[in-house]
């Protein structure tokens, strides 16, 4: 259970001044499933409409198609939705498995995130929906940074989760539902593909997806989830997966792409 003291309400990370979340999740207009929509800010954050060009994908459905808000958020059975499953709801955030609970009640798998994210208590408390009695406390301001800390703070949980069994038997499911995209080579005929950061070092690098049968890294196809950081899901997390569930892996690509000029095969020098 949360409240509505407006501590789901925020518009963009870069309006907040808040500069070191700037690499983060902004652009998204995220409300809370528990707030009334008339209490909505305006949707002026999505400014990536109509950016991207996704007319041949197979898994097109919906990624990047022009919607209303109330597309972002999936799952709003009310009052009931914990933060976690609302953030894993959010446009953009398909890539994230849900981390457990109890995963984030062990103080041990969270050892050094406390000097790594602003607001760290107040983080935590939100992302395990505990109610403080500060929040009524905390100015409108204030409440969007300890949003974009909980974000933060999540995906640092998360890139350590899914390198436990539970959490890449989570990210497993996922792939299985091809929720991380499919390989843009045209040989690779639609390969799932896996996320990944191209840094361990956050707010180096947005994420990536690695497709297993090409072995090479893409940028993924929706713009929202082309601004998450790839320090989130880490650079061990496909290798790591695929060692432990050698049956995803997939044959290597038996045919590659050869130019040709009026149907000839160019010479070596020409190439
Ligand atoms: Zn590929």
């Amino acid at each position: 259970m949360f409240n509505n003291s407006g501590k789901g309400r925020r518009t963009s990370a870069v309006d907040n001044g808040f500069a070191v979340f700037q690499n983060g999740n902004n652009g998204r207009n995220k409300e809370r499933p528990s707030v009334p929509s008339s209490a909505a800010p305006a949707a002026s954050a999505l400014h990536f409409r109509g950016a991207m060009d996704n007319s041949t994908y197979p898994d097109d459905e919906d990624s990047d198609t022009d919607s209303e808000e109330e597309s972002d958020v999936s799952g709003s059975d009310g009052e009931d939705t914990s933060w976690i499953s609302w953030f894993c709801g959010l446009r953009g955030n398909e890539f994230f498995c849900e981390v457990d609970d109890e995963y984030i009640h062990d103080e041990f798998n969270l050892s050094g995130l406390s000097t790594q994210v602003p607001y760290y208590d107040y983080a935590l408390d939100l992302i395990l929906d505990v109610e403080s009695p500060n929040d009524d406390l905390f100015t409108e301001e204030q409440n969007e940074i300890v949003e974009s800390a909980a974000e933060m703070l999540y995906g640092l949980i998360h890139v350590r989760y899914i390198l436990t069994s539970k959490g890449m038997n989570a990210m497993l499911e996922k792939c299985k539902n091809v929720d991380f995209g499919r390989c843009p080579r045209t040989y690779c005929s639609g390969q799932p593909c896996l996320p990944m950061g191209q840094s361990d070092v956050s707010r180096t690098s947005t994420v990536k997806i690695y497709c297993p049968k090409c072995e090479d890294i893409y940028y993924p196809r929706s713009k929202y989830q082309g601004n998450i950081d790839g320090a989130y899901f880490g650079t061990t997390f496909p290798h790591l997966f695929l060692m432990t569930y050698p049956q995803v892996k997939p044959a290597k690509p038996t045919q590659s792409y050869v130019p040709r000029i009026f149907g000839f095969k160019l010479h070596k020098s020409a190439r």
